[in-house]
């Protein structure tokens, strides 16, 4: 799996495209700085109607509460922001990307106090496939529980999908990495399971599928929200719940969700193998399930319409 970025010829810049190389910012933007950005990751797949973005309005609708929690007030509306992202996958002419909506404040304020500096809006996309390669969702992948929490609720906000929430996730990943493993799983400052440095964590324990309540050190990821309205579809007994480290090695089957993972499998923990140590069949059957979804080969579950928005770029079968 390439740890490089794939380039794409052209990033939407605050209401206007500009070539991939030509996107800046001065070095002394607070974004730079003090890590003063939010963002979003979203996918565009494609489905036989042509290329769609998987719960482009929700994605958005989070970009726009993280940035209001850092109260950035974003130049554009929501209904631009969804044209802008749409445009943005057809000028590249890509089918599947990722799409990574940036909010963030650029040059002008000297000292903590942002107001003086304007707010940036960019939308790059990209070919991104597998996040965790490939052959992780088929075998699944090992991972640790890390060393490195999260935040305490109230220090950092979670709930903002914002930069700096990242200097954690990457310490969590890359301590991960170089122990050998695919992910870190963190816990919350009271020891309990908390999340991926980039993904939600489920399990499944005599047939009940179970993840870690919403506390305030976890986001409420999308595909976390989807995968619980597919289970519940499905006829899975669902559950959120605070989750003691130890459970985690007695789980049934474990799989990590995200935007970026989608949903794969976690065949180990700490060394120990998680039930057969490879994906389990619920794991499959909701992996499956979310595929056919999100590209348009299966409908959403019921009262959730709308999942999929499509581009306009002409479809050529
Ligand atoms: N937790 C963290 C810390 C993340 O960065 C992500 C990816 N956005 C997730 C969970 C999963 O969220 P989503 O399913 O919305 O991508």
């Amino acid at each position: 799996m390439s740890t490089q970025m794939m380039e794409a010829e052209w990033i939407w810049q605050d209401g206007e495209f500009v070539r991939w190389h030509d996107a800046k910012l001065h070095v002394l933007s607070l974004a730079v700085q003090f890590g003063s950005s939010v963002f979003e990751g979203i996918r565009c797949y494609e489905t036989p109607d042509g290329p769609a973005v998987f719960r482009l309005r929700d994605h958005l609708e989070r970009l726009y509460d993280s940035a209001r929690i850092f109260r950035m007030q974003p130049t554009q509306t929501i209904d631009e922001l969804t044209d802008a992202c749409l445009e943005a996958v057809e000028r590249n002419g890509l089918t599947e990307c990722y799409i990574r909506p940036m909010v963030l404040r650029g040059y002008g304020a000297a000292g903590m106090n942002p107001v003086g500096s304007p707010v940036h809006t960019f939308i790059p996309c990209w070919p991104w496939g597998a996040y965790l390669g490939a052959e992780a969702l088929e075998q699944g992948v090992d991972v640790c529980v890390s060393s490195w929490q999260r935040a305490e609720p109230n220090t950092f906000p979670i709930a903002a999908k914002a930069a700096g929430n990242y200097n954690n996730a990457q310490l969590i990943k890359m301590e991960a990495v170089a122990n050998g493993f695919a992910e870190g799983i963190a816990l919350n400052t009271h020891g309990l399971v908390s999340e991926g440095s980039g993904q939600n964590l489920f399990m499944v324990r005599r047939g009940v599928l179970i993840t870690p309540v919403l506390d305030g050190s976890n986001l409420n990821g999308i595909t976390r929200d989807s995968v619980l309205a597919l289970a519940r579809e499905m006829g899975i007994p669902t559950r959120e719940q605070p989750v003691p480290r130890e459970t985690l090695y007695n789980a049934d089957e474990l799989f990590l969700t995200g935007t970026a993972s989608e949903v794969t499998p976690v065949r180990s923990v700490d060394r120990i193998a998680v039930g057969a140590g490879k994906a389990g069949p619920i794991t499959r059957a909701l992996q499956q399930r979310f595929m056919d979804v999100v590209h348009g080969r299966a409908p959403a579950p019921a009262g959730s319409e709308g999942w999929l928005t499509p581009t306009r770029t002409p479809v050529t079968r």
